[in-house]
């Protein structure tokens, strides 16, 4: 059965909460890992779990420019075992609650707003997580109220708050995508976009609709690639735009060979160059849409790295190096393939709290119900795994 989590501008604030001294589970970050996992430890009644969040929940997408959407679409198809898309739990449809297909940020920030309310988990904000250290027992959170020791410690602190900046020489002199809310107040005629990925056509759509001329200047060609991994193709609904946006001649011109080494700022101008000693001007800011560096930053010194300087993770996400530290959300891979989409990274919640309970000594039952919905992913334990992508 969905839950009925239904729409509503006027979502509860999450709720103030003193400072815990010592918690059983640790959630980092109340966006869509955050809240989902808290969710499962919920299902497995897993007593003691604080989410702590620095702001509010869903703060990463308030942070939306106000006319981005959701690229993947959602659909009220839980009740035939296909979850929506863009649900955090196999029993809730952001579709179902909003009656929409393609959600703004806001309105998925207030899908999960709702999802706190129904299953009373427990938000303690705004509370900003700096740094961790364990202990022999545990544990300790640095925070900018003081610490926290807590048993386990799951960070999905995400990567949207944590751009991409000092990609080149000259990176101050752009502005990075995600600092952009509204693209009717970019200043300038023509403007540079350094990356064509899916941030990259979102910010040219949002500027030629806004009377822009916009290049995007990008390494690769994503528009053009065929690739099946909508995290190297783009998707569907962006291919669409862009096209329209052709189509209806705007402005938009597409430059899929060029590797921006530096930019250059001289008295008003700005002066874009590429490997290549192609050099490109204007007289606004370019924007970066170079993705991000992501939360994991902060904590870094508590993993080790594989060749890429990716974070290596056990078969439940958890550090080699701190027992009872692991890491959910769009920046963690799985058999070496990137989980960057919700309803990707949604299936190793249960894989973490399955190993939680088992140590906890708790029953793990309530986990059989996510193996049979598509939420259970790998994992030694798991009687039926799912093939790898
Ligand atoms: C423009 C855009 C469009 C997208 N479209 C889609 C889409 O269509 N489909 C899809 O599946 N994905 C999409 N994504 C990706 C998706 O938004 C992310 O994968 C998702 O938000 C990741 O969830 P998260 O909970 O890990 O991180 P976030 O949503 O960023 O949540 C992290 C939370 O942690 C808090 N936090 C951060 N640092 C700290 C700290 N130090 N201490 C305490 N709290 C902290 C933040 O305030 C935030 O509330 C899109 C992303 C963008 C930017």
């Amino acid at each position: 059965m969905t839950k009925q989590i239904a729409s509503s501008t006027n979502a509860r604030l999450p709720k103030d909460g003193d400072l815990p001294e010592l918690v059983n589970v640790a959630i980092i970050g109340a966006g869509p890992a955050g809240i989902g996992m808290g969710w499962v430890l919920r299902d497995l009644a897993i007593p003691g779990v604080k989410i702590l969040e620095r702001k509010r929940i869903g703060a990463s997408f308030y942070l939306w420019p106000q006319t981005t959407r959701f690229i993947t679409p959602s659909f009220p198809s839980n009740a035939f075992g296909l979850t929506d898309l863009n649900a955090i739990s196999f029993d809730s449809s952001p579709a179902y609650a909003l009656k929409r297909e393609h959600l703004s940020g806001a309105e998925y920030a207030s899908y999960l707003e709702e999802a706190v309310e129904v299953f009373d988990l427990d938000i303690v904000t705004p509370i900003d997580i700096k740094d961790l250290q364990p202990q022999a027992n545990g544990i300790t959170l640095h925070t900018n109220a003081g610490t926290i020791r807590a048993r386990f410690v799951i960070w999905a602190a995400g990567q949207f708050q944590y751009p991409n900046l000092a990609v080149m020489p000259g990176w101050e002199h752009g502005v990075h995508s995600s600092q952009i809310r509204q693209w009717t107040d970019y200043p300038g005629e023509t403007i540079l976009i350094v990356g064509g990925y899916e941030s990259g056509i979102d910010a040219a759509i949002g500027l030629a609709n806004a009377g822009k001329k916009v290049k995007i200047l990008s390494r690769t060609a994503p528009w053009e690639s065929d690739d099946t991994d909508p995290s190297v193709a783009l998707s569907p609904l962006t291919a669409q735009r862009l096209n329209a946006a052709l189509q209806q001649k705007q402005s938009i011109e597409l430059i899929g060979n060029a590797d921006i080494i530096g930019i250059e700022r001289l008295g008003e101008t700005v002066k874009v160059h590429s490997a290549d000693g192609r050099v490109w001007t204007t007289q606004s800011f370019p924007i970066l849409a170079t993705g991000f560096s992501g939360s994991a930053t902060l904590i870094d010194h508590w993993f080790e790295r594989d060749t890429e300087g990716h974070h290596i993770l056990t078969e439940r996400d958890e550090s080699t190096i701190v027992s009872g530290l692991f890491r959910i959300g769009p920046d963690i891979r799985y058999n070496s393939v990137p989980l960057a989409f919700i309803y990707e990274f949604r299936q190793r919640f249960a894989i973490v709290g399955q190993t939680i309970a088992e140590r906890l000594g708790i029953d793990t039952a309530p986990l059989e119900a996510y193996r049979s919905r598509n939420m259970f992913r790998g994992g030694p334990l798991c009687k039926n795994p799912s093939p790898a992508p």
